[in-house]
């Protein structure tokens, strides 16, 4: 215990170097996306973000993109409480069994037209926690998704990159209509 208490005082912190200020590779992604969301919707993204069973780790890297060192509001990204406001529903985790009713009323309560974006390994294939009883699995076995950010978690430029490849490659178009395949 001596020993892990030393280590941890005298070893520097295991997280990510923290973007330069001014970093000029942030910025040009940050407005690519908004200069994007501005042409494809006339407006800045609203993004509804859901948790549908993570382990909270995505939670942490997508809320990083709100902090001080990547101020992501800067250039128009913002995070909505309501689905009612949203262009984006950012899933996380597998589905568990108890959030998938909650999961679909979200998904009906976002107006058209709206993208879904699974984010982490965990709601590509229920990652970690496949196969479990309380999880349904991925999300696409609940909603159409439109883009899968993959990581565990995926990094906040991973993210950013994702949504802008969502505004600039996914079809509106193709989005209409398309029901999921229920998975019982
Ligand atoms: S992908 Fe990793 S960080 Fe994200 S919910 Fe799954 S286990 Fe957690």
């Amino acid at each position: 215990m001596r020993r892990l208490l030393l280590k941890s005082l005298v070893q520097g912190p295991l997280t990510e170097p923290a973007p330069a200020a001014g970093d000029a590779a942030l910025a040009e992604l940050a407005a690519r996306v908004d200069r994007a969301s501005r042409r494809r919707l006339g407006r800045t993204l609203a993004i509804r973000e859901v948790d549908a069973g993570s382990c909270n780790g995505c939670e942490l890297e997508i809320h990083a993109l709100g902090n001080v060192l990547y101020d992501l509001e800067r250039f128009g990204l913002r995070f909505v409480a309501s689905p009612r406001h949203a262009d984006v529903l950012l899933v996380t985790g597998p589905v568990t069994s108890n959030m998938r009713e909650a999961l679909e009323r979200t998904y009906q309560a976002t107006p058209d037209p709206k993208w879904v974006v699974a984010v982490g390994d965990c709601a590509r294939d229920g990652g970690v926690f496949a196969g479990s009883a309380a999880c349904i699995g991925a999300v696409s076995a609940v909603l159409p998704v439109d883009l899968h950010i993959p990581g565990c978690p995926p990094s906040p430029i991973a993210l950013l990159t994702g949504l802008l490849a969502l505004l600039e490659e996914v079809s509106f178009d193709t989005r209409a209509g398309r029901a999921p395949e229920r998975q019982s």
